[in-house]
C-alpha cells in the first residue's frame, strides 16, 4: 500500500499531524520534495517537534525514513534535528538517496542577497536557499551527495561553479566572494556527517515494493505553492503536487494507492501572493489566535501567518491536482467561537463570477463571493466520532465535502495524536 499524503492548500494545513498518524503503521516514510523551508508540528509521547527535513517516522523504531532524491538537503541543519530528536531518547533510522542534491552554504548567501536586492518587490523567502538550490539543479551546476565521495571531481566542479557565482557575487550584490577551497573543505566534514546514511534507495524501495511494504510519501508545503499549478512566482520552487512523489522519491506512478489531500478548516498563507479570502486586523488575529494548536504562526520562521476563510474555488482545485482520493479536514476546533462562518464560495472578476481557479493575473483582481453557516459555539475538542459532532459542525463539514467533491474521510479536532475523527 502506497500512500501520499500532501496539502491541498497553502502548506501548514496540518499535514504533519495526519502523517504522523499513518507513519505508526508505515514501514518506510519518504520526503519527497522541499528542504528546510517549512515544517510540521507534531506533537507526541515524546514532546512536542517542529521537523523541517526528517520524514515523520523518525519517531518509530519500525519504520525506515527516506530523504529522497527531490529534496533539497541541508546537511548541518539535518543533524541538529538528528540530534535533536537523540537528546530525547529516538534514535532515528534515516537513510538518504546518493542521488538527493546538497544545499551549499551559498545557496543561502544568494537567497538572502536576492531578497535584499528586491527590496519592496521580494517574494517573501524564507531565506533557506531553495530557490537558488533548485536553480542550480536544473541548470546541472548542483552536487548531489554521492559527489562527497568523489573528492578529486568535486574540487574540479566547485571551481567551475564559483567562476560564474562570484561574477553575480562581485558585480550584482557587492559581497564577498566565494572561495572554492574553503567550501571543499566544508563539503568534506558535510560528508563525514551523512557518511552512514546514504545509499542506493532506488534499488531499497524496489525491494521494499516487490515485499509490498506499506509506504508513506509526505509532502511539503501545498498545491497552491507549486511552481506549475500554484500562484507562480510566489511558490516555492519545487513540485508539491502528489504526481511529482513519483519521481522525488523514485516509485512508478501507477503504484501509489491512495492522495490523502490535508486541507484546512479556513485558510491560511505565509509569503506574498494573491489570497482571495484573506482577512485583516482584528477578524484576522482573532482566528489567528485560535488556529494550529500555539496559534498560525509559521513553525520554521515563527513569521504570523496570512489568515482568510475558507476557499471553496483555491481547495477543490488543490484536491484535483493533488489528484486526491481522500480528504483530511483539519483544525476544525478552531472555528468553534463564531456565530457565523463566512465560506468563500465562488471569485468576483470584474462583475463575473467564477468557480475555476485562475491564473495569478486574474486572481489578483478576484474578490471572494462569501456564503454563510451557522456556527456551533461549542468545544469540539475529544470528540471522536462523528455523530457526535454538533449539528452545524457536521453540516460545515458535508458542505465541504459536498463543495469539494471528494470524501472527507478524516476530521481533526486537535493538535494532539488522538485528536481526530475518521469516518
Ligand atoms: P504542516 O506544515 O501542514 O504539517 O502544518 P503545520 O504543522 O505547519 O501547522 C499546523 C498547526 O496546526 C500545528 O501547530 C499543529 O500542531 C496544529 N494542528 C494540527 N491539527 C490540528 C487540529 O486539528 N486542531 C488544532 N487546534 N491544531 C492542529
Ligand atoms: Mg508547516
Amino acid at each position: 500500500m502506497i500512500r501520499a499524503i500532501v496539502g491541498a492548500n497553502w502548506g501548514d494545513e496540518g499535514k504533519g499531524k495526519i502523517t504522523d498518524m499513518f507513519a505508526e503503521e508505515s514501514d518506510i516514510v519518504i520526503r519527497f520534495q522541499g528542504g528546510s523551508n517549512a515544517g510540521h508540528t507534531i506533537i507526541n509521547q515524546y514532546g512536542k517537534f517542529a521537523l523541517h527535513q526528517l520524514p515523520s517516522g523518525v519517531f518509530y523504531e519500525h519504520t525506515v525514513n527516506i530523504i529522497g532524491n527531490g529534496v533539497a538537503l541541508n546537511i548541518p541543519y539535518l543533524m541538529k534535528e538528528i540530534e535533536s530528536l537523540k537528546e530525547k531518547g529516538i534514535n532515528p533510522n534515516i537513510l538518504i538517496s546518493e542521488r538527493t542534491q546538497v544545499l551549499m552554504p551559498y545557496h543561502i548567501l544568494f537567497d538572502q542577497y536576492e531578497e535584499e536586492r528586491l527590496k519592496e518587490r521580494q517574494f517573501g523567502s524564507t531565506k533557506s536557499g531553495i530557490a537558488p538550490f533548485y536553480s542550480d539543479k536544473y541548470l546541472k551546476t548542483g552536487i548531489q551527495v554521492c559527489d562527497l565521495f568523489y573528492p578529486d571531481r568535486l574540487k574540479e566542479e566547485l571551481r567551475r561553479i564559483c567562476e560564474v557565482k562570484n561574477v553575480l557575487l562581485k558585480h550584482l550584490y557587492n559581497k564577498p566572494l566565494l572561495d572554492p577551497e574553503a567550501l571543499f573543505d566544508e563539503l568534506m566534514s558535510y560528508s563525514e556527517m551523512i557518511r552512514p546514511y546514504v545509499t542506493n534507495t532506488f534499488d531499497y524501495l524496489q525491494k521494499a515494493m516487490s515485499e509490498n511494504k506499506n509506504i508513506l510519501l509526505e509532502g511539503q508545503l501545498g498545491a497552491l505553492k507549486d511552481p506549475d499549478f500554484g500562484i507562480y512566482p510566489f511558490t516555492t520552487s519545487s513540485s508539491t503536487l502528489a504526481g511529482f512523489a513519483t519521481v522525488g522519491a523514485g516509485i512508478p506512478p501507477y503504484k501509489i494507492d491512495t492522495v490523502t489531500a490535508v486541507v484546512k478548516a479556513y485558510s491560511s498563507a505565509v509569503g506574498s501572493g494573491p489570497f482571495v479570502s484573506e482577512i485583516f486586523g482584528e477578524e484576522a488575529e482573532n482566528l489567528r489566535r485560535r488556529g494550529g494548536d500555539a496559534g498560525e504562526y509559521g513553525a520554521t520562521t515563527g513569521r504570523p501567518r496570512r489568515m482568510g476563510w475558507f476557499d471553496v474555488v483555491a481547495s477543490r482545485y488543490g484536491c484535483q491536482v493533488q489528484g486526491a482520493t481522500e480528504v483530511a479536514l483539519t483544525v476544525l476546533d478552531a472555528l468553534g467561537y463564531l456565530d457565523t462562518i463566512p465560506v468563500c464560495v465562488a471569485y468576483e472578476v470584474d462583475g463575473t463570477v467564477t468557480q475555476s481557479f485562475p491564473v495569478n493575473a486574474v486572481l489578483e483582481k478576484a474578490k471572494p463571493v462569501l456564503e454563510y453557516l451557522p456556527g456551533w459555539k461549542e468545544d469540539i475538542r475529544g470528540i471522536t466520532d462523528f455523530d457526535k459532532l454538533p449539528q452545524n459542525c457536521k453540516n460545515y463539514v458535508l458542505f465541504i465535502e459536498k463543495a469539494l467533491g471528494i470524501p472527507v474521510t478524516i476530521v481533526t479536532n486537535g493538535p494532539k495524536r488522538h485528536e481526530v475523527i475518521r469516518r
